[in-house]
């Protein structure tokens, strides 16, 4: 292919008035062409199979590839210079930085759920919405049975007073601990429950074994008094 045209633009050719008419005319025939859906098979056929410029070509064997590799990296440094220590609306303004931003944010989301839907699942799954909200001690291993007014029962039952058989100490002040004698705080039947004051209670954080014999056979010796409400 020798034309006199190759490597000439249209407006070396023709100059600029009769160049841009020329664009206009070659654009508007091809998208008519495209339009055919024949033209379009051909095509597709044609194209099919052909090799694209570079196929099999590397930086290292080819001298065209080496140049397009650096000034790709040479723009690309220059670039990334120039980004750095910037925020993003100092680089690209306050309107492009919320684009890019975005489209970070749903990259790493790895989804593409909008803003809206996005607030409603949060919405729904914080806080006192949530199928798990316990007031706020969703943390703690309570059964849900285990009330204020539960507790209060218990102490009323065992007169205020710690069941611990030396003891004998009564609630003047502070509330009194309610203890599960089992060591399971979901089992919330009364018969596992027992009023102790404060030192007492401690002890039964030690010696858990003992402790809960312990209490078994004082459970057993108070069986018609442990059990209220029934
Ligand atoms: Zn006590």
């Amino acid at each position: 292919m020798n034309s006199p045209m190759k490597n000439k633009t249209y407006e070396e050719i023709y100059g600029s008035r009769e160049a841009k008419e020329q664009r206009r005319v070659r654009s508007e025939t091809r998208k008519k062409l495209w339009q055919s859906p024949a033209y379009r098979e051909k095509q597709s056929i044609a194209r099919k199979g052909r090799n694209t410029w570079n196929k099999g070509l590397t930086k290292e064997t080819d001298e065209r590839l080496l140049k397009a590799g650096k000034k790709i990296s040479k723009t690309k440094k220059g670039m990334m210079a120039w980004i750095r220590g910037r925020t993003y609306e100092e680089a690209y303004g306050v309107k492009k930085a919320m684009q890019i931003k975005q489209k970070i944010r749903k990259l790493r989301l790895g989804t593409s759920l909008s803003e809206e839907t996005r607030r409603k699942i949060g919405a729904a799954e914080s806080g006192e919405k949530h199928h798990n909200w316990r007031g706020g001690k969703s943390f703690e291993v309570y059964g849900i049975d285990w009330t204020p007014e539960l507790r209060e029962q218990i102490r009323k039952r065992d007169n205020y007073t710690c069941q611990m058989l030396d003891c004998g100490a009564v609630q003047t002040g502070r509330k009194f601990p309610v203890h599960h004698s089992d060591y399971n705080k979901r089992n919330s039947d009364p018969l596992n429950l027992i009023t102790l004051c404060l030192p007492c209670h401690t002890k039964t954080e030690f010696n858990r074994n003992y402790w809960e014999n312990y209490f078994e056979n004082l459970k057993r010796r108070n069986e018609c008094v442990y059990s209220v409400g029934q």
